[in-house]
């Protein structure tokens, strides 16, 4: 049977795939686009940040169901931070060994909401065979047994002896299958790529599984390096995305023939966010703790204290401000709304959705239900200045422009914990800065509700019938369960 194959680019932006594909620096992704469609304005998940975006592109749904807030986020309950490892200081204050297991061991285990399926729960259910390569979001049926380097383990305090994943799950050379061939770790390949979390060791082996005949019905394959490279320099985008695309004509290259690879593979590639380039003045960088400095903010790496008000979670562009206590909630919001470099400030009230512009008294409230419906089909209840989501209502349509699903999206991070939170999002051309936070002046960030970190491309090759549109990500799971069935009916 022919199979199915995902790759997720981090930060591939469509103007991006655009350039390369016209200055003939992308061979493949040409190739791919010559035997199906590029869709250039596909919608992603919010926070534009990758863990949360990998759980719904997984479980189809939104983080107010799969209950992953962001890649970093205050759990009330535990009173602990959790982050998926964002940046070298926070990691370092939290701790390294807390942070590999949220990573590693909490985010499939225990943060992802057991209501909700993943693409491998689902598909091996119906007995298929699925499979992840580096994907930190790979919750499955199996268990697989994890090995930490010495270094890791020595820190992480526990070892978690095993993760759960598809049938075949690899996590660079912390989880490794039985391949036809062992997989030779090259450390030439530096410390933050370590691991073998890295483009050229998911292409090594993916290619491996083809080559042992044991290839998945379906395998989504992570290819995280081009995330860092536009980070550190937007301006070179196209460069860093030909050389992505290099090992994805390694992966062609592979078949006797690139027809060949089609006529045994539908392919997809997606991205997970786009990104918004910083420019160089320090203004750019919005000072959370500054805003908040009148309320006892809780200090990364310091014991928790029942003196503190407010913890901040800072996802680059976007922010979960935490009170922890009622009267607080108010008062935060008001510390906060004059700061016009914030384009949105919301939060819950009940079963509302409240959305402010910052610096301006405008605001809009919306809930689920009601006589508005918008192009994804869903209904609202919307109330005071649908300018604030920049939302064009004609009769009882709405349409987004700005912001994307930008009420679905919206409502997704604000439920996607029970606690009271208010949500802050940067506008484009800035970004949010507080204590250890990495920051990127001069460079790449991500993580807002606009369309400029939203807006992602979508490839499909090979497929036997259309995406549907308009095109989200959390329309990928589906596709793809309806797809392999086509496959096999046609087997
Ligand atoms: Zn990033």
């Amino acid at each position: 049977m022919k199979k199915i194959i995902l790759f997720l680019v981090d930060s591939m932006m469509p103007d991006v795939v655009h350039a390369c594909i016209a200055q003939k620096k992308a061979p493949a992704l040409e190739f791919f686009q010559q035997h199906g469609e590029i869709i250039p304005d596909c919608v992603t998940v919010y926070p534009t940040m990758t863990a949360s975006v990998d759980c719904s592109l997984l479980t189809g749904v939104y983080p107010d169901e799969h209950k992953v807030p962001g890649l970093v986020w205050f759990d009330p309950q535990t009173k602990c931070i959790i982050n998926y490892v964002n940046g070298a200081m926070p990691i370092y204050k939290i701790g390294l060994g807390k942070c590999a297991n949220n990573v590693l061991y909490d985010l499939n285990e225990r943060h992802l909401s057991k209501y909700v399926k993943t693409i491998h729960e689902e598909l091996e259910e119906q007995g298929y065979i699925s499979g992840s390569i580096n994907v930190i979001a790979h919750r499955g049926h199996k268990q697989h047994k994890m090995s930490l380097p010495l270094v890791l383990d020595a820190i992480m305090g526990f070892q978690p002896a095993k993760v759960s994943g598809p049938t075949f799950l690899s996590l660079g050379t912390l989880v490794q299958p039985n391949l036809f061939r062992p997989l030779n770790w090259n450390w030439s390949h530096g410390p933050m790529s370590s691991y073998g979390i890295n483009d050229a060791f998911a292409i090594d082996v993916l290619l491996e599984v083809i080559r042992s005949g044991k290839q998945p019905d379906f395998t989504l394959v992570y290819l995280p390096d081009n995330d860092h490279k536009v980070h550190r320099d937007p301006s070179a985008a196209v460069d860093h995305l030909a050389e992505v695309d290099k090992q994805l004509v390694r992966f062609l290259d592979s078949f006797d023939s690139w027809e060949q690879a089609m006529e045994r593979n539908t392919i997809l590639l997606i991205s997970d966010h786009g990104q918004t380039s910083i420019g160089t003045d320090k203004d750019l960088n919005i000072p959370l703790d500054d805003l908040l400095a009148s309320f006892s903010l809780y200090k990364l790496g310091t014991d928790f204290d029942v003196e503190n008000e407010v913890v901040v979670c800072n996802n680059e562009r976007m922010g979960y401000i935490y009170p922890l206590s009622n009267e607080l909630h108010d008062k935060v919001i008001a510390a906060v709304s004059n700061e016009s470099r914030l384009d949105i400030i919301a939060w819950k009230e009940d079963e509302w959705a409240v959305a402010q512009k910052g610096g301006t008294d405008e605001m809009v409230r919306f809930r689920k239900g009601g006589r508005y419906k918008d192009a994804y089909g869903a209904e609202w209840t919307i109330e005071g200045n649908a300018q604030v989501l920049d939302l064009q209502i004609t009769g009882n349509l709405v349409a987004y422009d700005s912001f994307p699903d930008g009420m679905a999206r919206l409502y997704g991070a604000l439920f996607s914990q029970s606690a009271p939170v208010i949500v802050v999002n940067a506008a484009p051309g800035y970004e949010l800065l507080s204590e250890y936070s990495p920051t990127h002046l001069g460079g790449g960030s991500h993580g807002s509700l606009h369309k400029q970190d939203s807006t992602i491309p979508l490839i499909v090759a090979g497929a036997s019938h259309p995406f549907p549109r308009p095109a989200r990500l959390i329309d990928v799971k589906a596709f793809i369960a309806q797809e392999i069935k086509a496959l096999q009916a046609v087997r």
